[in-house]
């Protein structure tokens, strides 16, 4: 064991003297022919180009024309188009649709941290190379992020709230269970009153969330049943948002009912999650505060798809049932305001990998150009991210998020439901 141990050592240093002593190689260059590039979504034509990849960066965007670096290896998009990777601003990645809502109970974090690592492939393979995961239990979604920042597992770039912050008994809370059982499952997520509510946000900063998520109204699939309307006090929130300020973070709240998302965009939070009954009179206060729109369309599939087939339970049937009625509504009435739209799907609520169907549904349910719905996917969703200098373009110095498809994106959302190739900072997606 012990001359085992010395060798180990011996050869150790042996390589690293090696190593210094040899002049450092070139670093790998990827090189990609793109038949049509959309570097920026909201300006791009399709233009045939060249592009460089240098250590997880873009090294140069160039005319097609340009010369292939000697070494590089060559990724031949000619035949397709090439845009930047997409982002998706609400997943849930450590669950699975179908799930019971007991399901967190029998589940270890460890166990949901796997679980989160085979969505985040599929994810990845869907064309999605950013994601935010708002929500997940303890510290699954934290484990996983950090587990493909260091190249363990492929997936996409993950900005994590960790647990939604709820009022007691609201959507974010254990709810469905004997008071006992409530107790024992609890993740300290709760809060009653402005200071308790900054003494939550300040935990999930130390739990390592880079963005902090809070549940401003009731849910559609919490065994809740006390509606959709407004939940913190204004109190509440405004100490919420002004905390999470503070840290360096945005607050993301989770909305159906106007009241709710009224309250969440006056205390100032970055994004409305959802925003099922948003009216004409409170998208123009959005439009006044600056806060974005993340509607979810996608979710509502997830639940037609589900509906009277005994998966919800009977408070949840009734609450879905209610706001399929409105399905991409919110969506007309942010544009008639002028509210910013970043694009979010809820995966988790439906199966992962399907990520790219909220296009579609933007553009027939939410009256949206295909350009306008891909604009939300990749800049729009970068700018409300606090990202726009890493990802949303194909530009130099950006993080090599690039995806590739068949067909023209601009003409048919639906030509980005199939990949043809994923590059997430810099790494190749497996596609088979
Ligand atoms: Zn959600």
């Amino acid at each position: 064991m012990r001359i085992a141990l010395a060798t180990a050592l011996a050869l150790g240093l042996a390589t690293g003297v090696a190593a210094q002593s040899q002049p450092s190689a070139a670093p790998a260059i990827t090189a990609i022919k793109a038949g049509r590039l959309i570097a920026d979504p909201r300006t791009g034509t399709g233009a045939p180009a060249l592009i460089l990849v240098e250590a997880g960066r873009i090294k140069a965007v160039l005319p097609a024309d340009s010369p292939i670096p000697a070494g590089a290896t060559l990724v031949d998009l000619s035949t397709a188009t090439v845009l930047p990777g997409l982002i998706d601003s609400h997943v849930h990645l450590t669950g699975d649709p179908d799930d019971k809502f007991w399901q967190a109970t029998i589940d270890t974090t460890e166990y949901q941290s796997l679980v989160g690592a085979k969505n985040a492939l599929l994810t990845a393979k869907a064309g999605f190379t950013t994601v935010r995961d708002l929500g997940s239990a303890r510290l699954s979604a934290f484990a996983l992020r950090d587990a493909i920042n260091k190249g363990f597992v492929p997936g996409p770039r993950i900005l994590a709230a960790g647990n939604a912050i709820s009022i007691i008994g609201g959507h974010g809370d254990v709810t469905g269970f004997r008071p006992e059982v409530v107790a024992a499952l609890s993740e300290g997520n709760t809060c009653t009153g402005p200071v308790q509510c900054a003494e939550r946000v300040r935990e999930m900063s130390r739990r390592g969330a880079d963005v902090i998520k809070i549940t401003a109204t009731g849910g559609v699939l919490s065994q809740q049943a006390r509606g959709l309307g407004a939940h913190f006090t204004p109190e509440e929130m405004t100490s919420i948002v002004d905390t999470a300020r503070s840290l360096g973070l945005k607050v993301a709240a989770h909305a159906h009912g106007d009241d709710g998302i009224r309250a969440a965009s006056a205390a100032g939070v970055a994004s409305i999650e959802h925003g099922t009954y948003l009216t004409p009179e409170t998208a123009k206060v959005m439009k006044a505060n600056g806060t974005w729109m993340v509607p979810t369309l996608a979710a509502l599939t997830g639940l037609s798809e589900r509906i009277g087939k005994g998966i919800y339970t009977p408070v949840v049937e009734a609450k879905a049932r209610q706001a399929l009625e409105l399905w991409g509504k919110q969506v007309q009435a942010s544009r008639a305001a002028g509210v910013k739209i970043a694009y979010g799907t809820d995966a988790g609520v439906f199966e992962h990998g399907r990520n790219a169907e909220e296009l579609a549904l933007l553009v027939e349910k939410g009256g949206m150009t295909p350009r306008a719905a891909l604009v939300s996917a990749t800049t729009g969703a970068a700018e409300l991210l606090g990202l726009s200098d890493e990802i949303g373009t194909i530009a130099p110095g950006k993080s090599a998020d690039i995806i590739a498809v068949n067909g023209d994106p601009l003409g048919d959302p639906r030509a980005l439901l199939k990949m043809r190739f994923v590059m997430a900072a810099g790494r190749t997606i497996p596609l088979d």
